[in-house]
Order: C-alpha cells, then sequence, then structure tokens
C-alpha cells in the first residue's frame, strides 16, 4: 500500500502527525510538496518567505534521503497535482494537516471533494491544542487571552512523535525544481529543520523571562520563521520547555499559546484575515505620503524607524519593536491596520496570516485586546525598552554619534535628521479626536 504524505506548513521529519500517520498507515510513503498559486495569487508569497521556502524543501529533502526517501515538489493546484501524483504512485491515502486560514478551508474541501474519505486531516500538527478543541461555555473561540491561556495549559497537550528512521518510497514519481527569485532583505535567515534544530539548541531560553523585552540585547529564539514553516514543532517546543521549567520556559511557553490563540481565532472567523474582529473603524485617517515615511523608516521617531529598518533588512522584527510600529502607525497616524499588515507581510520571513493579521488587530484595538483604547508612547517606550539607545544606534547609523538614550530625540541635537511627522505632544490626538474613546486615552 502507498499514501500520501502532504507537506503545508509542517516541513519537518521530527513531531510530524502528518508523516507519522502516512508511515505507519502504508507500506510506502510519498512525501509530497505542492507550491499553489493560489498562494502567490492572494498576495501571501513574498520574496523573503519563498527564499527561506526553498531552503525549508532542499533540507526536508536531503533529509528524506538520508531515510531512504525524497521529496516530490510540483506547482499546481494543491487537489489536483495530489490526485495526479496518487495515480502515478498507486496511492490509496493522502495525509494532511489541518490549517486555519480560508485558503487552508478551501483546499481542504477541494481535497475532500477529490479524495472523500481516503483523505486523513491531521489537526494535531501546526498548533499546540488544536483549533476550536478547547472553547469557552456557549461560543466556538476564546476572544480573550487570559482564559484561553489557563485553558490551554490545563489541555493534554499530545506527546512527541520520533522521527521515522527508514520511509519507503515508489519509484519514479517525477519532481519539479521549483525556481524562486532571491529574497528582498540582505540578512535572512537560512531555513530548514536542521537550521530550526541547532538554533533553537544554541538559545538560552533561561534568560529569556528577563531580557525578553530588551530590544538592544535581541535575546529572543528568534525560531518565528521556523514555527511558521513547521521546520519546529509547537507541540516539541513548549513539551521541551515545560520539562525544563523555570520563569524563562514559562515565559516563552506562554508565546507559545498566544500563537495559539490567534490560530483558534482564525479558524473560526477566516474573515478577521481582513476584516475588523471586533471593533468596527473606518474612520482612518489617509494619508499616502504619512505611510510611505513610516514603511521606509523615516517617521523622524528613531525607534519607530529603527524597527522599520530592521525589517527591511532582516525580514524580521523584534517583538517589542513589531509592537511600536503597529501602534504608532494605527493609534498616531490613525492610519488602517491593513496598510500595515501588508507591508508586514510583504517582508516578514516569519509573515503568517493567523499572527500578523491578529496582532495587527490587537496593536489597532479592533481585535482581541481587552484595552483596545492603549496607546503607545514611542518615546516612553524607547526609554524603557531601549534604555541605552544601542537598538536605535544599530539600525539608524546616522544618528550613532548621539550619545546615551539621546538617540531617541534627535530634534533637540541634531537638525539633519527628518522631523517627527506627528509633533511628541499630539501622538494621541487622532485617535482620540477620531474615535469615541471611553474615559481618557491610556497611555503607557
Ligand atoms: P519569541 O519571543 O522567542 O517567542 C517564541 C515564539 O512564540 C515565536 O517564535 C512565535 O511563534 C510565538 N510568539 C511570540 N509572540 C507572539 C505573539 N504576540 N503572537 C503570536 N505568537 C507569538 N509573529 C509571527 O510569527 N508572524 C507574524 O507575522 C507576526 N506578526 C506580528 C505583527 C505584529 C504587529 C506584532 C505586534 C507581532 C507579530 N508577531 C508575529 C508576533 C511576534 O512579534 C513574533 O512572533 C516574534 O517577534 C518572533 O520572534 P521570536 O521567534 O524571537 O519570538
Amino acid at each position: 500500500t502507498v499514501s500520501i504524505a502532504l507537506f503545508t506548513q509542517d516541513l519537518r521529519l521530527h513531531d510530524n502527525p502528518v508523516l507519522h500517520a502516512a508511515h505507519t498507515a502504508a507500506d510506502q510513503v510519498v512525501p509530497l510538496f505542492v507550491l499553489d498559486p493560489a498562494v502567490e495569487g492572494a498576495g501571501f508569497a513574498a520574496p523573503n518567505r519563498l527564499a527561506f521556502l526553498s531552503d525549508c524543501l532542499a533540507d526536508l529533502d536531503a533529509s528524506l534521503r538520508r531515510a531512504g526517501s525524497r521529496l516530490t515538489v510540483r506547482r499546481g493546484a494543491t487537489a489536483e497535482q495530489t490526485a495526479k501524483v496518487a495515480a502515478e504512485a498507486g496511492a490509496g491515502t493522502v495525509h494532511v494537516a489541518a490549517g486555519v486560514s480560508a485558503f487552508a478551508h478551501r483546499r481542504e474541501e477541494r481535497l475532500r471533494e477529490v479524495f472523500g474519505d481516503r483523505l486523513h486531516v491531521h489537526d494535531a500538527s501546526l498548533t499546540v491544542v488544536p483549533a476550536g478543541r478547547i472553547t469557552p461555555a456557549g461560543r466556538d473561540h476564546y476572544a480573550v487571552f487570559t482564559p484561553y491561556h489557563r485553558a490551554w495549559r490545563q489541555a493534554p497537550h499530545r506527546g512527541v512523535l520520533a522521527a521515522p528512521r527508514v520511509i519507503r518510497t515508489p519509484d519514479g514519481i517525477g519532481s519539479e525544481n521549483l525556481v524562486f527569485r532571491g529574497p528582498l532583505s540582505p540578512s535572512l535567515p537560512h531555513g530548514g529543520e536542521r537550521a530550526g534544530r541547532e538554533l533553537r539548541r544554541r538559545w538560552d531560553v533561561d534568560a529569556y523571562a528577563d531580557v525578553h523585552d530588551d530590544l538592544a540585547a535581541d535575546a529572543t529564539s528568534r525560531l518565528s520563521p521556523y514555527l511558521h514553516f513547521g521546520c519546529l514543532s509547537a507541540t516539541e517546543l513548549t513539551a521541551g520547555a515545560l520539562q525544563r521549567g523555570g520563569p524563562g520556559a514559562e515565559a516563552f511557553v506562554r508565546q507559545l499559546a498566544w500563537r495559539d490563540f490567534h490560530h483558534q481565532v482564525l479558524a473560526a472567523r477566516p474573515d478577521a484575515a481582513h476584516r475588523d474582529y471586533r471593533t468596527r473603524d473606518d474612520r482612518w485617517h489617509r494619508d499616502e505620503r504619512e505611510a510611505e515615511a513610516w514603511r521606509q523608516g523615516r517617521t523622524g521617531y528613531p525607534i519607530i524607524d529603527a524597527g522599520m529598518r530592521q525589517l527591511a533588512e532582516e525580514g524580521w522584527m523584534h517583538n517589542r519593536a513589531r509592537l511600536l510600529t503597529a501602534s504608532f502607525l494605527t493609534k498616531s497616524l490613525y492610519l488602517d491596520w491593513r496598510i500595515g499588515a501588508a507591508h508586514f507581510l510583504s517582508l516578514l520571513v516569519d509573515g503568517d496570516i493567523a499572527v500578523n493579521q491578529l496582532n495587527w488587530q490587537w496593536v489597532a484595538g479592533t481585535g482581541t485586546d481587552t484595552r483596545p483604547n492603549r496607546v503607545l508612547n514611542p518615546l516612553r517606550q524607547a526609554d524603557r525598552y531601549d534604555p541605552t539607545g544601542d537598538y536605535v544606534r544599530r539600525w539608524v547609523p546616522e544618528l550613532a554619534h548621539l550619545p546615551g538614550p539621546s538617540v531617541h530625540r534627535p530634534w533637540l541635537l541634531d537638525g539633519d535628521y527628518p522631523p517627527p511627522i506627528v509633533a511628541p505632544e499630539d501622538l494621541t490626538a487622532r485617535f482620540q479626536h477620531g474615535r469615541p474613546v471611553l474615559g481618557a486615552g491610556e497611555r503607557q
């Protein structure tokens, strides 16, 4: 018997429920990846992610070869290509991970039409707790993180699966060579399961609780692209951290629960990728010149500009900088969160439809934040999270001559830097006037 393991966002051999099931169910397995033009058409295939994906596929193929198998790659509509490969290989069953986006739902429906009950969908591959597995009374998903997190910790987490040592694969199944354009950003990480596992091995989780918000320390795991493409399993990372224990591991596991949280929101409300999730806001200010200054990292606020330049250079941004740049766009400039979310998705190597769009909505106040009126003041946040100014000097070299935290307010010292596009005293003004604010806008 032959089965197909259809890889999607689970490009790994370790702890892979899809591969494990396909391998257990049949004598031979065809590991298959299909690059579906619907993903490219929907604008989710940014060059940075395609470059990383190409590393992931090469690494997966190399690991499969060591196990006596190989990866088959095809381009085209997923269900049709899978049907072709099934016919070529004489495969009876298809195994695939459940996804949460509208695209993943459609893909699964189409696979179901083609394969009927020969399709096996595994819901425990992408997240630790499958979307929809835990729900509050009377609702199909959690809209607030804290109770979700409590339930998530109590929910059973499945056991970690070993990587299959030997995989037998039928001969003669042709594979395409996908040609990817180069990345946009010059300093991208190298993709793949082995690179991800090596990074995890070298990273110090124990220090995480104390340093994860320190911009200059750059001490978070940087595992997000590997989690996005499934080079690493969130279940395996969670189990490893919980076993280790301690405040760093606890704080890290909490972030992985945030990842699951956004996935379960999107699974229940796929429209939240593009439409306001909770509070409808259509009074956004419109100003393309300001949006472009933000994209370019020329807002006149060095802490914002540093984050945007890190994104352009690395295809990645520190979480604190993501919060600040997103708050600046939506609360200080009062521009539509979709403008920011689209720019992030065009560059982030970890750019994820669930996590990106719902974090943007969280910051914009249209999503799941229970304090939607908070405004992050970039100057206070800079003093708190980049107290030495080193993060700004790293990413905004033209200010490298300004000492210590004075780098956060160049208008006091350096006439050459672009002036702030919003005056420091007006950082919350548009938001407060544009939109009904309950009580005073909270400043953090
Ligand atoms: P760590 O701090 O080491 O955290 C470990 C893992 O937990 C991360 O790799 C990630 O998978 C998960 N995680 C951490 N923070 C969050 C969070 N707030 N929400 C959900 N999961 C989280 N993350 C993405 O993976 N893809 C995105 O497209 C994305 N867009 C974002 C957009 C905005 C506006 C904001 C505020 C945050 C966004 N994040 C996104 C979440 C977070 O910023 C990144 O996951 C994190 O910075 C990645 O760095 P790390 O791997 O070192 O994180």
